[in-house]
């Protein structure tokens, strides 16, 4: 679905990822994960094709990101980036709906049909937006702005989502609200998606894969019980870690172990 190929990106003579490839298939989950400044929001950046690699290139269906039109691209990946950067006076719904612009339903001049205004409701629903779809977007919390900015890139019907710290500003039920939908969406292979975090418990029970970054380079991918070992993560992020299994769900649990003297 899309690939990116031995991909170098720099800023200027910094190198911000190092020959890193990834295949992003119909149906799984990636986490990215690494301390800051790893180039995980770079790597991200360029699956979309909103940055160039120096070398290396991405593939959306075998063919690369460059020979697609701005908007066929739109279509297929949908970005969710952090809440703070959309602070519009449009409510909820307006902002939902524009994500059906890059959809092929959408007149050009941008009149709604009656299949996208559902489509909106149905996923203003789905994030618990819908009492809200009234509000003006810069009149949310920062919690309410995040979902409502994942609901509009559900409204696009992409197969690819590319999600950046999208459980950041979320109470708990949220966050599990959140990365379950895009966990159903992936189960039912509507969609692909690739998801940089900081939670590495999420990552752990929402992913298929984990790709685990340090310094631009790709250190480890693979299952989370492969790659989330106490070893590789205090390689990665310098820090002591337990790593147990969760007593419910089995999957690998991590505790950072901070020696504080009290
Ligand atoms: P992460 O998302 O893992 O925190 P980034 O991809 O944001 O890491 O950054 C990777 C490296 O690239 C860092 O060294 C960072 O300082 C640098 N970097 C990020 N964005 C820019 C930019 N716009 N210009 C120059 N350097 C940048």
């Amino acid at each position: 679905m899309l690939q990116a190929e031995n991909i170098t990106i720099k800023y200027g003579s910094r190198l911000a990822v190092s020959d890193v490839s990834l295949n992003v298939r119909p149906g799984e989950i990636i986490a990215i994960l690494g301390p800051n400044g790893a180039g995980k929001s770079t790597l991200l950046r360029a699956l979309n094709g909103g940055l160039k690699p120096s070398s290396g290139q991405v593939l959306l269906e075998g063919h690369s990101l460059n020979q697609y039109p701005r908007r066929v691209i739109s279509r297929h990946i949908a970005v969710v980036a952090q809440e703070g950067d959309v602070r519009f006076p449009v409510t909820v719904l307006e902002f939902v709906l524009g994500g059906r612009y890059a959809s092929a339903s959408t007149g050009a001049w941008g009149w709604e049909t009656d299949r996208d205004i559902k489509v909106a409701h149905d996923v203003l629903r789905e994030t618990e937006l819908s009492e809200l779809s009234g509000r003006l977007m810069n009149e949310l919390s920062g919690g309410e702005r995040q979902r409502a900015v994942l609901a509009r890139a559900l409204a696009t019907e992409a197969t690819v989502l590319l999600l950046d710290e999208p459980t950041a500003n979320l109470d708990l039920a949220h966050q599990a609200v959140i990365l379950g939908l895009v966990r159903q969406r992936s189960d039912l292979n509507e969609v692909a998606a690739v998801v940089v975090t900081h939670d590495i418990n999420l990552a752990a029970q929402f992913s298929n894969h984990v790709l685990l970054m340090k310094n631009g380079h790709a250190v480890a991918f693979g299952h989370p019980a492969e790659v989330l070992t106490p070893k590789l993560l205090r390689e990665v992020f310098d820090v002591r870690i337990l790593v147990d299994a969760h007593p419910i769900t089995g999957v690998p649990r991590i505790t950072p172990v901070h020696e504080v003297r009290r």
